[in-house]
């Protein structure tokens, strides 16, 4: 589904990302852990052109989205994606957040937006506050909005920025849940998180990156019984 070919990414001098091989099959959960500045959050932006990458190529479902000549409008809209801050816009009621993009974008009609909408948020048990506004709702809950809103685009593929990071640790349960789901279902997704209960149940493969560079993969089981390299070592005896 996505192929990652030599992907570099400069920051002025800084090198960010030097030289990431990965392929990314569907239905597959990949997990992403690494230190604090390895250059995670720029890796899953990298995917879909929120940063644009120095060097290197994408390819997504067959499209090289790297490639100028393609729109990278069609093919993002075909990425979901979540962040640790949420991102709901505050003057929007759930309801206008979960259906902005459909109507715009997908040039949705309103009542069939909203029908999409109102069934993501029966899904994750959020109807009642079809009508609220975000500074109205707990962390848990405008999470699991934000990631109801990017599934309103039907998505192929969902990017996960350490989406419980800026939970109170009770709500972190629900969140991951919901996560949890969708991979249930079938949905193929790249999550950088430090939840390691969820890389070792849900994930398919866990990528560790470190200093820009992906240093070791595997799958979950290998790689948190048994990883290899000394800095994998280092960083999961820190966090295990
Ligand atoms: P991680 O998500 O693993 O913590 P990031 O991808 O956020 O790492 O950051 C990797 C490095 O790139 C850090 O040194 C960070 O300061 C730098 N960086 C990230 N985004 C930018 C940016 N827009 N401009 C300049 N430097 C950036
Ligand atoms: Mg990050």
């Amino acid at each position: 589904m996505i192929q990652v070919s030599n992907l570099h990414k400069k920051f002025g001098k800084l090198h960010v990302l030097k030289g990431i091989n990965e392929h990314i099959e569907q239905g597959e959960v990949v997990v992403v852990i690494g230190p604090s500045g390895s250059g995670k959050s720029t890796f899953l932006r990298c995917l879909n052109l929120l940063e644009q990458p120095t060097d290197g190529e994408i390819i997504f479902e067959g499209v090289s989205i790297t490639d100028a000549k393609n729109d990278i409008n069609v093919q993002r809209q075909k990425m979901g994606m979540v962040f640790q801050q949420f991102n709901l816009f505050p003057h929007l009621t759930v309801l206008e957040n979960v259906t902005l993009s459909p109507i715009k974008v997908k040039k949705m009609t309103q009542a069939e937006a909203e029908k999409i909408a109102f069934s993501l948020l029966k899904r994750i048990g959020l109807e009642d506050k079809a009508h609220n506004y975000p500074n109205q709702l707990s962390g848990g809950q405008k999470q699991r909005i934000a990631i109801a809103r990017a599934l309103a685009m039907s998505p192929d593929v969902m990017l996960f920025d350490e989406p419980t990071s800026a939970l109170d640790p009770e709500m972190v349960g629900e969140v991951l849940d919901v996560m949890k789901e969708l991979a249930a279902e079938g949905m193929t997704m790249v999550v950088v998180t430090h939840e390691m209960g969820f890389a070792k149940e849900v994930g398919n493969r866990v990528i560790f990156m470190d200093e820009g560079q992906v240093i070791e993969q595997g799958c979950p089981t290998e790689i948190f019984s048994s990883p290899k390299h000394p800095r994998t070592q280092d960083f999961l005896g820190k966090v295990l």
